[in-house]
């Protein structure tokens, strides 16, 4: 475990620079991720490769922390039972959740001991439920902070610093996740995706009400995540307004292609050309979320080591800004 604890940089106002993608990026190095997936609906996605590919796995962390990564997210985003039993593998699921917490820490362990894991998990899964108006956990339950719990538990116990329960939609939703997620005793994050560029959730719930919801619970960060930037750009001023701790923001720039899916090749945009911003593009955008007050920024979906690499030099150029000046 690092020295000196990611909740004391963050009180003390420091900036700090999270990885990039972990499966778009192990996709792109050719591991499979889309097992069970149909069309675009995903199926665990990169959960088995914490077992299949584990060298990968680590080998990415270890990218992303080599390029001046602070924190890195570990490969756990599906690692859930119910994500699992649609393959067949929910009975398995811990052994995929520790092997990704485990090699997160590893890479940690063997880079920068000073960095920190936050172990990321997605949202229980409801099968092929669309346009739902219902939230997830008015329809799953108990059972909906039992599965975060669980995970969180399985992850604090492989030594990750941080809880980030992402891409969690409603907020009905983030409060169950973080009540759900404290329960390990790590301090929780919570990513927010797909916000718009009116400044809200693609619900159509506003910054104000998510943070009027949160009070009170055991939130100690709220990013955005797994948005295009212009709709972070957007959205986090908002989330300044209404939330007093760290924010930050990890957004995609577009998505890989899902192709080869269903038993046949489905020619998208290649990886590169479905960047929607270029490495020095995005760190612009995070030039600009920092000077909004951003404490955590990084990237999500197609994202690679050169996105944060970039990014790498804007943090360092405020974290030089806020650094007392020798007389
Ligand atoms: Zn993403």
């Amino acid at each position: 475990m690092p020295r000196r604890s990611v909740t004391d940089r963050l009180r003390s106002g420091e900036v700090l620079l999270m990885d990039g993608g972990t499966g778009s990026e192990l996709q792109r190095r050719g591991v499979e991720v889309l097992l069970g997936s149909r069309g675009d609906k995903l199926g665990p996605w990169s959960a088995t490769a914490n077992l299949d590919a584990p060298d990968v796995v680590q080998q990415v962390h270890q990218d992303y922390l080599r390029v001046g990564a602070d924190i890195i997210i570990s490969n756990n985003f599906r690692t859930t039972p119910t994500r699992l039993a649609p393959v067949g593998l929910g009975g398995r699921w811990k052994e995929y959740a520790e092997a990704g917490g485990r090699l997160a820490v590893r890479a940690r362990d063997a880079i920068n001991p000073e960095a920190y894991v936050a172990g990321g998990m997605a949202a229980p899964g409801l099968g092929m439920l669309n346009d739902r108006t219902e939230t997830d956990v008015a329809i799953m339950g108990e059972e909906y902070g039992r599965e975060f719990a669980e995970h969180s538990k399985v992850l604090a116990a492989t030594g990750v610093d941080v809880m980030l329960p992402e891409f969690v939609n409603y907020i009905a939703d983030c409060v169950a996740a973080v009540d759900a997620c404290a329960e390990a005793g790590r301090p929780v994050w919570l990513g927010v995706p797909m916000v718009t560029t009116e400044g809200i959730t693609r619900n159509g719930e506003t910054m104000e009400d998510l943070a009027h919801a949160l009070r009170g619970h055991p939130v100690q960060a709220i990013l955005l995540m797994c948005s295009r930037p212009e709709a972070v750009s957007a959205t986090l001023p908002r989330l300044r307004q209404a939330f007093d701790g760290p924010i930050g923001a990890y957004p995609n720039v577009g998505y890989n292609p899902m192709a080869p899916v269903g038993g046949r090749v489905h020619l998208g945009p290649d990886i590169i050309s479905a960047q929607s911003a270029s490495p020095s593009q995005l760190a612009q955008y995070a030039e600009e979320w920092i000077e909004g007050g951003a404490q955590i920024v990084g990237g999500c979906c197609a994202t690679g080591p050169e996105h944060i690499m970039a990014m790498k030099v804007v943090v360092d150029a405020a974290r030089r800004a806020k650094a007392p000046r020798a007389s």
